[in-house]
């Protein structure tokens, strides 16, 4: 890790450079967004006080992320009127959260929305109803001021930033040939039905299942995709939508990515269909913000859930009132856990089998999130414009977006750039114990390879860190028979959570939500 990130650096970049002294020095970085303490009270055998309060609901819903906020909805639309959600932090929404530095909004974590594909249709049905999708002639039509705006995205190669994310190569050489046969390769392996969005609605067949039992980086060197071009875009593509890289996700995760979604275009092959997609500076929070409003005093923040006892005529469950300093005991004819699977099989007495294979086999990806105060926009290099998504090619980093590239003024000025860094697991304790100077530097120097005066031009940094992301789609885990088994509970003890996919995107926990309220 390179040296911390000091305000006498800042400053002394800053005076280099050329700053007036009557700038404001730079505030150090600091770690935002995660009540970490909060979670150590799950450890185990801490002992608990005898309950404080006493509480009862129909339907109690643990975790305020998607899945659980849309688990809410779900049961309230089948006229289940005390539904209460029970969520550790002080703020609902999880990992599509939103942050504001100097009044500017910016994402915490996730930051976009694909419009979705036909097999999301609860997805699809709530985008309606918020006036996000509407029909038109029979069409569904995105509302275009939600849509990303142009420019989306560019790269930076070789000193100049050139549009999309593929990095360019010539048009003759074998990287271009590679490109062009794994487009064929992707279109071959989508057929109807077989890569949707939620995954399990996908029709299984052999060939996937194959697909699924090795990584994606032996399946592209078993099919000579060898080009360095192609195969950092591959990664960078893993590491973005998975939190990891193509030697770790399956084969089937690989081309899900594509398949599932745009397709794969190679360069020349017809104009790229640049992907329809809902971003908002704040990122998913926006979307979060619309399904907190309609839970109001049911939804009860800096609650960490300890404990959860199936028992005769129901469930209870022990949560410590963070502001109150005390226990709260909850009564419920059911419970949804729509939190991690391995905080589940902490705090469920007699964790079902299932749940326990289940956290066997998955694997969380840490992150770190770093958004950057900029007093303006930094300087740019040739090439194409600033984009809502901007990859520097060879980073391990996924580059950043611009909070404000969704504002209509002509002028650039002041923004908030977020970073976004997926790490190997083996980095976590890192993360953890790192300080927030010493990860921003870190992404400074990735970043300045494309901005050099971005350093100076930083007047706050806030970073998330994140320990368990997002559960990697690693190889064996679509149709985990414990997974399915989670998925399909309809006891008292249910589960939605992104953890069931074995992957983490807004539409898989849209629906985990809506379809643990259905009957079995
Ligand atoms: C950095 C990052 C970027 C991402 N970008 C995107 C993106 O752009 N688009 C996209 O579609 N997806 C993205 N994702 C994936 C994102 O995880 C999902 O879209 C979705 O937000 C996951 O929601 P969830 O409800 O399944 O899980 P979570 O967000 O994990 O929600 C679980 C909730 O449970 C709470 N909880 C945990 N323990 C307890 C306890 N003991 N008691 C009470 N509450 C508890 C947590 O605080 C949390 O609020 C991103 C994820 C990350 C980390």
């Amino acid at each position: 890790m390179s040296g911390g990130l000091t305000r006498r650096s800042l400053l002394g970049a800053a005076a280099l450079a050329g700053c007036t002294p009557r700038e404001a020095p730079p505030a150090p970085a600091v770690w935002v967004g995660a009540s970490h303490e909060r979670g150590h009270l799950l450890r185990e055998g801490a002992a608990l006080p005898a309950p404080a309060v006493q509480r009862r609901a129909s339907v109690l819903v643990l975790g305020a992320g998607i899945a659980g906020l849309a688990a809410a909805r779900a049961f309230g639309r089948q006229g289940v009127d005390d539904v209460h959600l029970l969520e550790l932090e002080d703020q609902p929404g999880g990992n599509s959260r939103g942050h504001a530095i100097a009044g500017m909004a910016c994402p915490l974590g996730a930051h976009y929305l694909p419009v979705p594909g036909g097999a999301a249709r609860e997805v699809a049905e709530w985008l309606h109803e918020i006036g996000l999708l509407k029909t038109h002639l029979g069409r569904t039509v995105p509302d275009e001021r939600h849509l990303c705006h142009s420019p989306q995205e560019r790269i930076f190669v070789d000193g100049a930033w050139a549009e999309g994310l593929l990095p360019p190569v010539d048009p003759g050489s074998a990287a271009a040939r590679q490109m062009r046969s794994f487009a064929q390769a992707v279109a071959r392996v989508s057929k109807p039905g077989a890569f949707e969005l939620p995954a399990h609605r996908s029709r299984w067949s052999a060939e996937l299942a194959a697909l699924d039992t090795v990584s994606f980086a032996r399946w592209l060197d078993a099919q000579g995709f060898d080009a360095p071009e192609l195969r950092w875009y591959l990664d960078y593509c893993c590491r973005d939508d998975y939190g990891a890289a193509a030697d770790t996700v399956s084969a089937w995760a690989g081309l899900h990515y594509f398949a599932s979604r745009h397709g794969f275009h190679a360069p020349g092959e017809g104009e790229a269909e640049r992907e329809g997609l809902f971003t908002w500076p704040e990122g998913n929070a926006w979307l979060t913000k619309r399904l907190i409003e309609p839970m109001g005093e049911r939804l009860h923040t800096g609650r960490v859930a300890l404990r959860v006892t199936e028992q005769r005529q129901g469930v209870e469950v022990l949560a410590w009132d963070v502001a109150g300093q005390r226990v709260e005991a909850w009564q419920a004819q059911t419970v949804v856990l729509a939190l991690p699977l391995f905080v589940a099989a902490r705090i469920v007495q007699d964790p079902p089998e299932a749940l326990r294979q289940a956290v066997a086999a998955l694997a969380w990806a840490p992150w770190l999130v770093a958004n950057l105060q900029l007093d303006a926009p930094p300087l740019d290099r040739p090439g194409a414009p600033p984009s809502w998504d901007n990859v520097i090619y060879g980073s391990t980093g996924l580059g950043y977006v611009d909070a404000m590239h969704q504002s209509l003024s002509a002028v650039r000025s002041a923004t908030v750039l977020t970073a976004y860094r997926a790490l190997p697991q083996a980095e976590r304790p890192a993360l953890l114990a790192g300080s927030a100077d010493a990860w921003t530097q870190q992404v400074l120097d990735d970043l300045a390879r494309a901005h050099p005066d971005l350093p100076r031009r930083v007047r706050r940094a806030e970073l998330m860190r994140w320990g368990h992301a997002m559960a990697i789609p690693r190889p064996g885990l679509q149709r985990h028979p414990a997974l399915a088994a989670l998925r399909a509970a309809r006891g008292r003890i249910r589960f939605a959570h992104a953890d069931l996919a074995g992957c983490s995107v807004f539409e898989e926990s849209f629906t985990a939500g809506c379809e643990v309220a259905q009957p079995a």
